[in-house]
């Protein structure tokens, strides 16, 4: 280990780390503004993303730092070229509430002002009816299961929660899920201790959260911002009590950061912060944002 101050004296670590024979590089910066823990690696999905996820879970999920659901995990940080040496600055964000007003505060005031909407009462039929959708990250089997988790979500619904939301969180090889119950119009998983327990032992993008939705509608703003947000997540899907299915996938170029923006840009296109009341302005602007996921490498079907 090489320890270097980011200085004037000491302006370049990761030319030490180059300069180094090292297995693996860490670096720690405080920063002046925000609230959470970022951590930054070369390619998430590779050895380097493991060890980044088993630095970056305790920080986010563990009892005694805490940093919430303030935290990143991120490609692209290259240290060293074309070498083994895996690469992984931390971030650690202390200062303000920066993050959590352009992240999490906005999204739930949004989330909580959706209307009560009609609850659709669930059918035997339409659990039955549940269609597959083949989605391009997984296999058929993982569609069948994924079907069949969206079968389980609404048969959770009508039998145990009057046909309000339910989600449904497992991981990509579909093992006994999560269940979390919520309203007529949300269900928060963010705030369950058993997914944050989950998550702790999942790597980045292995989650499958799937909840229904006792309307018609299509995914909402709110869902598309704990979609993006949420590193852990790479699957979401909502059945509508009627069974329409539909299904959002972080894809291998999902660009964090690009769909970040795209979120910002349709908060001020639609005013959403000014009009939090406003249901229709948050229903066009996630209809638009899933019109541009391809362009964020977001893959966006449904069933119909
Ligand atoms: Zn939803």
């Amino acid at each position: 280990m090489v320890r270097r101050r980011e200085s004037p004296g000491y302006p370049n670590v990761s030319d030490t780390a180059n300069h180094s024979l090292l297995d693996a590089f860490i670096s720690i910066h405080v920063n002046a503004g925000g609230k959470g823990a970022e951590t930054f690696c070369y390619w998430r999905y590779g050895a380097g993303g493991r060890l980044a996820a088993s630095i970056q879970n305790p920080l986010v999920y563990g009892k005694s730092l805490g940093f919430g659901r303030y935290g990143l995990l991120k490609n692209g940080i290259r240290v060293k070229k074309g070498d083994e040496m895996q690469k992984i600055p931390i971030q650690a964000f202390l200062a303000d509430d920066i993050i959590s007003v352009e992240g999490g505060k906005n999204l739930e005031q949004l989330s909580q002002a959706r209307k009560k909407d009609h609850v659709f009462e669930i059918t035997n039929t339409a659990i039955e009816r549940v269609p597959v959708v083949k989605t391009p990250l997984f296999s058929d089997l993982q569609n069948n299961f994924l079907a069949s988790l969206h079968r389980e979500v609404l048969r959770i619904a009508k039998l145990e929660n009057a046909g309000k939301e339910v989600a449904l969180v497992t991981t990509i090889s579909f093992g006994r899920p999560i269940k979390v119950l919520g309203d007529e119009h949300s269900v928060n998983i963010e705030q369950s201790s058993p997914v944050n327990a989950l998550k702790m032992n999942a790597y980045m993008g292995e989650l499958v959260v799937a909840h229904n939705h006792p309307t018609t509608r299509n995914f909402s703003f709110s869902d598309i911002g704990v979609f993006v947000i949420d590193e852990y997540i790479a699957t979401l899907s909502v059945v509508t009590n009627q069974g329409q299915v539909y299904v959002m996938q972080k894809s291998a170029d999902f660009h964090y950061d690009e769909a970040r923006q795209l979120i910002n840009a349709l908060v001020d296109q639609y005013e959403l912060l000014d009009c939090p009341e406003d249901e229709a302005r948050q229903e066009a602007a996630a209809k638009e944002f899933l019109k541009k996921t391809r362009k964020v490498g977001i893959w966006y079907g449904t069933s119909k």
